[in-house]
């Protein structure tokens, strides 16, 4: 990495960071509202948990843009944090903040899908107690 592409991104993330800071959205800024109609509340809980998610994702953002600012600052910026690989110059065209390599990257991703399918599928559960109960009418 040249000392002008470094320059280049350095710019673009101290950008970053100033938008992010101004939007300055906290979760204080959420509010809870009420309802006795049931509908009506879930619609306002689904409300606020979009405006959670949103939040969390700007938030990692913002820590995403810190450390690459500081891997900068350190000379590391534009490898890969997990396995010190080159991270390609188009991937860091378009997240500068990244610290993952495309191959990196796609493993976590694959890990939070696995992961949140088998938490937001009850019925794979069930499926295991179900052969436990099997295994317990076989053996007796
Ligand atoms: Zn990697």
């Amino acid at each position: 990495m040249t000392r002008t592409n470094l320059a280049g991104f350095a710019e673009v993330l101290r950008a970053k960071q100033i938008e992010l800071s101004r939007s300055g959205r906290s979760l204080d800024s959420i509010v809870i509202e009420r309802s006795a109609d049931v509908l009506e509340e879930a619609q306002y809980k689904s409300a606020r948990e979009l405006a959670i998610a949103g939040l969390n994702r700007e938030a990692s953002v913002r820590r995403g843009v810190a450390m690459a600012l500081a891997r900068i600052q350190n000379g590391t910026f534009g490898s890969c944090v997990c396995c010190g690989g080159e991270i390609s110059q188009r991937r860091l065209d378009a997240v500068p903040w990244t610290p993952f390599c495309i191959r990196c990257q796609e493993a976590a991703d694959l890990g939070e899908r696995v992961f949140s399918e088998v938490s937001s599928n009850p019925s794979w559960a069930r499926r295991d107690h179900l052969a436990g109960a099997h295994f317990a009418v076989m053996s007796a």
